[in-house]
């Protein structure tokens, strides 16, 4: 399967250092920041290092070592910000949400998770009826 990377998109000027973003947590194949139109109280996106467009050219095509970092770093960023609804945290819960293509209405083709909390989220999607 051949993926396209854009290496323009604005994620990948992020991890070149060309435009700022508000840090949360870096690892060696993750940067995770503050999403600069946040959804809810708590709206963090974890971007991998790498130049994958999507969940599926991660998948695909990246090492273990990546994909074990980038999942650890997902779960580093719920720790670290309070929302682990598990008893040691005793945060609020969270969701994480990954958009892929054209029906998952994806903006910036460069892999990212989606981090949300601080409020209860709704139902995941409207229904289409
Ligand atoms: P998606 O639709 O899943 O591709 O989501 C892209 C997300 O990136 C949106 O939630 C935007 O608000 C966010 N975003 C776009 N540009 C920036 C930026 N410069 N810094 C932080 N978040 C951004």
């Amino acid at each position: 399967m051949a993926y396209k990377y854009d290496s323009e998109n604005i994620f990948a000027k992020i991890l070149r250092g060309e435009i700022p973003n508000d840090t949360v947590l870096e690892t060696d194949h993750a940067l995770a920041f503050r999403d600069i139109a946040p959804q809810a109280p708590v709206h963090v996106l974890v971007v991998c290092k790498g130049p994958y467009v999507n969940f599926d050219h991660f998948i695909d095509e990246a090492s273990e070592e990546e994909i074990v970092d980038f999942n650890r770093a997902i779960g580093q960023v719920t720790a670290r910000l309070g929302l682990n609804p598990d008893e040691a945290h005793d945060g609020t819960g969270y969701r994480i949400l990954s958009n892929s293509g054209a029906h998952g209405m994806q903006d910036v083709p460069h892999l990212h998770v989606h981090i949300l909390g601080g409020r209860k989220l709704g139902r995941l999607v409207e229904r289409a009826d």
